[in-house]
């Protein structure tokens, strides 16, 4: 064999940040993380230096804001739970609380990570466009009217309960982001 074949490399795909020079830092860390049964959280820089990082168990971790993360990139993940079926490994877009704490500290852009998908939420150049108690209003009604139309697909068996858990917050967060214009994207990252 000789040297170029030996050096083939599966390249994963990239979900690009906020900030050009942050990227390379936030995917390795993203790679690090993505696979844990425990979550980990970190906030970055503009140019990709860690500001915090803490992790928890499987359904949380809390860090203490003790420097300025104004306009940082918020990262995350979101572990596959026993009970989230046979598509878990896709995994659950964001909470309530990730948005929530991404418009009151006012982030440049909040991310999760699953076992095989990244998602991103870009604050747009005109801010987030919404207070981070408005957006907590505006998400519980949108989570009312997702979880009912999706409730009522189950029931007459255009969907299934495995589908549900994979696609509801997503469908949240598609809904929402339109709403405020923010840039939302999902990509099938491993
Ligand atoms: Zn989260």
């Amino acid at each position: 064999m000789n040297k170029s074949s030996s050096r083939i490399q599966v390249q994963s795909k990239v979900l690009e940040t906020a900030y050009p020079n942050a990227t390379k830092n936030v995917v390795a860390f993203e790679e690090s993380i993505r696979k844990n049964s425990f979550e980990t959280i970190a906030v970055f820089d503009k140019e990709g230096n860690i500001l915090l990082q803490n992790s928890g168990n499987e359904k949380g971790a809390a860090v203490p804001i003790t420097v300025n993360i104004e306009n940082g990139i918020f990262t995350h993940n979101h572990p596959t739970l026993p009970e989230d079926g046979r598509y878990g490994r896709i995994g659950t877009s964001f909470s309530d609380i990730d948005i929530y704490h991404a418009i009151k500290f006012n982030q440049a852009e909040v991310r999760v990570v699953t076992e095989t998908s990244t998602f991103s939420m870009k604050r747009p150049n005109s801010g987030w466009n919404v207070s981070a108690n408005e957006f907590q209003s505006a998400y519980n009604s949108e989570n009312k009217i997702v979880t009912d139309d999706l409730l009522n697909r189950l029931r007459y068996k255009k969907t299934t309960y495995d589908k549900i858990i994979v696609t509801i917050d997503h469908k949240i967060m598609k809904n929402l982001s339109k709403k405020y214009v923010w840039e939302y994207s999902k990509m099938k990252t491993s």
